[in-house]
């Protein structure tokens, strides 16, 4: 058994790079495991599956591919692409999971979440959460013509880039509180989550946190076998 979880990846035509590494991850690593876990923003921006950009269709290809061989491909949504939808998982035979998700693999139990729900000291943040995320929203959203949402996702990112520049560092961590009550909530005692760019192995009251890191000039890869898990990266060049 081998079970990879990646996540904030931000594929962009901006970084051919990293595309590079994802498409070469696929094929060789993820193609030999039995599932795959994308913890949220594998993409940068992800505005509608009606997007046909030549990076979106390329990685739908390579995901199929996957799936095809085989390999069981789970995703979550990250506040960079939660309008991955129907058509994207039909197209990739992927399956698009909760934002808290248990997994349990011979017996390794642990709570899958992006992670951003968990920075509960991001106020502006949890705020904007709140209100993009509603259904509502999200429904009048796709009616939108996709430039507009390419628009209107460049004007956010924008936002939140001047936003965050001025945070102190450690509103942008996860609460502890929250992780206690999530992992009390789903009765686990590992939780998995990306989303901070800050990949480490933490301690914590109700057992352990592993924070997956982002990809940019190294790559990061959580794998989990029968004697438990370990976290690696690699550089991308
Ligand atoms: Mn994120």
């Amino acid at each position: 058994m081998s079970v990879l979880f990646i996540s904030d990846l931000h594929l962009s035509p901006e970084r051919p790079e990293v595309t590079r590494a994802f498409l070469h991850f696929l094929q060789h690593r993820a193609a030999t495991a039995s599932a795959l876990y994308i913890l949220g923003d594998l993409f940068e921006a992800w505005v509608g599956d009606d997007d046909d950009g030549p990076l979106g269709l390329d990685i739908q290809r390579a995901l199929n591919t996957l799936t095809n061989t085989g390999v069981d491909l789970y995703i979550q949504h990250g506040n960079r692409d939660f309008l991955l939808g129907k058509k994207f998982m039909s197209n990739t035979g992927a399956i698009l999971l909760a934002d808290e998700h248990i997994i349990d693999h011979s017996g390794h139990r642990a709570l899958v979440m992006h992670g951003d729900t968990l920075c509960t000291d991001d106020i502006d943040y949890q705020r904007f959460r709140r209100r993009a995320r509603h259904p509502l929203y999200k429904f009048a959203l796709r009616l939108l013509p996709l430039k507009r949402r390419q628009k209107l996702a460049s004007d956010w990112r924008a936002k939140s880039t001047a936003a965050n520049s001025n945070k102190p560092s450690a509103i942008m961590d996860v609460n502890d509180g929250a992780v206690d009550a999530v992992m009390t909530k789903h009765q686990v005692n590992i939780l998995i989550h990306g989303h901070t760019h800050r990949p480490n192995r933490h301690l914590v009251t109700k057992g352990e946190r592993i924070v997956l890191g982002d990809w940019h000039s190294e790559g990061w890869i959580l794998e989990l076998k029968e004697n438990g898990y370990s976290l690696n990266s690699f550089s991308i060049s």
